[in-house]
């Protein structure tokens, strides 16, 4: 049984990043930094981190635009070559869309989708184009240029063009800086549809966690080049491993011995970290007062800051209005992360 399912493990790699550094040159941090994980075929990763941290170097480096210094990546098992070990570099069955989008923008968006492929079939090739044109919901400004759409259409149009070619690796650099939070909705969920019909293995680079989060089925979190953590979103949120992938996903309340002490919670370590949704804004045996110092307007809550004998922590408060500037509030910190 054992064995069976280390077999199916290994078929289901599409790629393996192992041990893989770079230091561009003349520069004294490494981009990237003995970095190894394995992504199996058809999942959608997230790999969030701050600018500067090394996300582009990581994708540049899978999709073989770079020559790493150590390591290696594989694809399905063979090593991927680097942009001095072949003619055009990059790899045959990945695409990689940037946040420039690289389209012909005065071109119809009919033609820069149908021009990534070959002219040896025109039907099948008319045939690829309106296919992917309707997966991705753009059949309608198939005869539009491009100047005249908006940015989240040109993504759109980016992302067929990536995909009609037969892709097997789908890598988006910062996907969504160009488009409004709206829009940034509809095409998560279109990638994770994508992703589902078509098959395709979907890498994704964001300094914004929220873009990443919910959507991919494993995230990974990188520091100054380094990876932090990888996993589930859920189980990452729920139990990091780092203080700064707390703040970084959701924006933890970080306190210190001494002041965790002075609000009865009881630390291992150095720092005591919670979010600020694991703040009841209840009376109970040990819930605690605290004043009401500011309230934050978040669309549909609130969140507070509270404080108690000089330590600040936050809290989310979902009936609006209920406790306002100057107030005082029962709260317990329900549960909380030792450091
Ligand atoms: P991110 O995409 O997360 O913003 P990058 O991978 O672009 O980060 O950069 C990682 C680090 O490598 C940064 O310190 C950046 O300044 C450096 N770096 C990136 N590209 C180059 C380059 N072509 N030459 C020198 N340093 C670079
Ligand atoms: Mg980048």
């Amino acid at each position: 049984m054992l064995g069976k399912d280390y077999l199916y493990h290994v078929d289901n790699n599409i790629i393996r990043v192992q041990n893989v550094s770079k230091q561009y040159d003349g520069q004294e941090v490494f981009g990237v930094r003995n970095i190894s994980f394995d992504i199996q075929q058809g999942q959608i990763v997230a790999i969030i981190g701050e600018s500067g941290s090394g996300k582009s170097t990581l994708l540049k480096s899978i999709y073989g635009l770079l020559t790493i210094d150590e390591g290696s990546v594989l694809f399905k098992g063979k090593r991927v070559l680097g942009p001095e070990e072949q003619l055009i570099p990059g790899h045959k069955e990945m695409k990689m869309v940037t946040q420039d989008f690289s389209l012909n923008i005065y071109a119809k968006v009919y033609d820069n989708i149908a021009s990534a492929l070959s002219n040896t079939d025109v039907k099948s090739k008319h045939e690829k184009t309106v296919q992917m044109m309707q997966h991705l919901h753009i059949e309608h400004l198939s005869a539009k240029k491009i100047t005249q759409l908006s940015g989240g259409e040109q993504q759109r149009v980016a992302i067929a063009k990536a995909l009609v070619t037969d892709t097997k690796m789908l890598l988006l650099d910062e996907p969504f800086s160009q488009v409004d939070a709206l829009l940034k909705n509809q095409l998560r969920a279109d990638i994770k549809r994508i992703a589902s019909e078509t098959g395709v293995t979907v890498i994704m680079v964001s300094h914004d966690p929220a873009d990443g989060l919910f959507l991919a089925d494993n995230l990974l979190l990188i520091k100054d080049g380094q990876l932090l953590q990888q996993g589930e979103p859920a189980h990452i949120y729920n139990h990091p491993e780092h203080v700064y992938t707390a703040q970084i996903l959701g924006n933890a309340v970080v306190l210190n011995k001494e002041q965790a002490e002075i609000l009865g919670l009881h630390v291992e370590g150095a720092q005591a970290v919670f979010y600020p949704e694991w703040v009841d804004l209840k009376g109970s045996w040990n819930s605690r007062r605290f004043e009401v110092k500011d309230v934050y307007y978040k669309g549909f809550y609130e969140e507070l800051l509270l404080e108690r004998n000089g330590v600040s922590i936050r809290a989310i408060q979902l009936n609006r209005g209920e406790h306002k500037k100057n107030d005082h509030v029962q709260a317990n910190i329900g549960r909380f992360l030792s450091f």
